[in-house]
């Protein structure tokens, strides 16, 4: 089948923002093979690319967006192999994240259930090392099937050369627009363990009288607690955390707990700490506020929202002014979670 070229098409519908672009052109990858019918098509092959999942940690800040944008929509999940120590499932990057984790438990493997609820697709999983209650993507991963945008060439990425780390990894820096994940594989350890140390979680599964969590229950503990946190992005547009939570060494944490004692602060087994970029955008008193049509969500302050047709450069305005009070009180600056375009 050759290359579907569509022209002028609409975003709006693309991107858990709800922000109004369009893309000049698109093309659908249901195939690594489509993906070298991009890569050798003479006008294509050389266009500026941006890779494009479920939009669910995207801004578009431009109405028109001139790079070619690739939309993954490669399918299939199947289990490869299942033996007494684990199961390794292949995954086709188009799929949805939380379809997998679903699919996965109604086949009886535990593993993802703390990942549960987090939108997008399967292909994107590895490029921020998605990660919520516990645990994150790079815990479960065995390896990434890439096609290379330039030679067309396939290869298979075990997930120890995908430098994850917090939010981050090699798909977002050194192959960043280069190679695009058209599937990923899973390997979900036996005997199963639960990842229930979240404070969260073992609130609710206290909560529900729950001493011997399974996969369901923690599934279940995860799909409330994110439900009665988190816009859901029908009703207000949105793209999770806005902010990545700042990591700083111990001079840095202790400076600013002088001065702020209050301050939420997690350790980190390489001796730095992790703060609560929460807690630090609430201190400036921007929870719940506005500004112009964009918002922050009055639950939870690092959920930048859409509080209808706001543009890319609305909720850029708003995490800017954002990033200023934090610099100004705290003297760090706030990096973006979400791929600007
Ligand atoms: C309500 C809500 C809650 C969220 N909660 C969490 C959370 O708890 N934890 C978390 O980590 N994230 C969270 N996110 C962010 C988001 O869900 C994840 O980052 C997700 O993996 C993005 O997937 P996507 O398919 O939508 O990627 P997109 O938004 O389409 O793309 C994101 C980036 O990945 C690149 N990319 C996409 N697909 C591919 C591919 N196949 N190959 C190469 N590059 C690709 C894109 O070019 C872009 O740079 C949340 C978002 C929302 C809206």
């Amino acid at each position: 089948m050759s290359l579907d070229i569509e022209s002028d098409v609409p975003l709006r519908a693309l991107n858990t923002f709800g922000i109004e672009a369009r893309a000049r052109r698109l093309v659908r990858i249901r195939s690594a093979r489509d993906v070298r019918q991009v890569v050798d098509h003479p006008e294509l092959g050389r266009a500026p690319k941006f890779i494009l999942g479920g939009g669910s940690n995207v801004l578009f800040t431009k109405d028109v967006c001139d790079a070619l944008v690739v939309k993954m929509e490669v399918r299939g999940i199947r289990v490869v192999e299942d033996d007494a120590r684990a199961t390794l499932i292949e995954v086709g990057g188009g799929e949805s994240w939380h379809d997998v984790v679903t699919w996965t438990l109604a086949q009886g493997f535990g593993g993802l259930e703390n990942l549960a609820l987090i939108p997008g697709t399967a292909g994107a999983a590895p490029v921020q090392n998605i990660g919520a209650y516990g645990l994150e993507l790079s815990d479960r991963l065995e390896s990434v099937d890439v096609v290379d945008f330039v030679t067309g060439r396939s290869a298979t990425l075990p997930a120890a050369h995908c430098r994850f780390g917090y939010r981050d990894s090699i798909f977002k820096r050194e192959l960043a627009g280069k190679s695009v994940i058209t599937g990923i594989r899973l390997r979900l350890p036996k005997p199963w363990v639960p990842v229930a140390g979240y404070a969260d979680v073992e609130r609710w599964l206290q909560r529900e009288g729950i001493g011997q969590p399974s996969p369901q229950t923690i599934f279940d503990a995860v799909c409330a607690i994110r439900r009665s946190k988190l816009p859901d992005p029908a009703q207000w547009g949105n793209a999770g955390s806005f902010f990545k939570n700042p990591v700083v060494n111990r001079t840095i944490r202790n400076e600013i707990l002088e001065e702020h004692p209050d301050i939420v602060s997690y350790p980190l087994e390489d001796g730095t700490y992790k703060l609560a970029a929460a807690w630090m955008i609430a201190a400036c008193g921007w929870k719940g506020q506005d500004l112009g049509k964009a918002g922050v969500h009055a639950q939870q302050a690092l959920v930048l929202v859409n509080r209808g047709g706001a543009s890319g450069a609305d909720i850029l305005a708003l995490a800017h002014a954002i990033q200023d009070s934090v610099r100004r009180k705290f003297g760090l600056t706030l990096e973006p979670e979400p791929v600007i375009v």
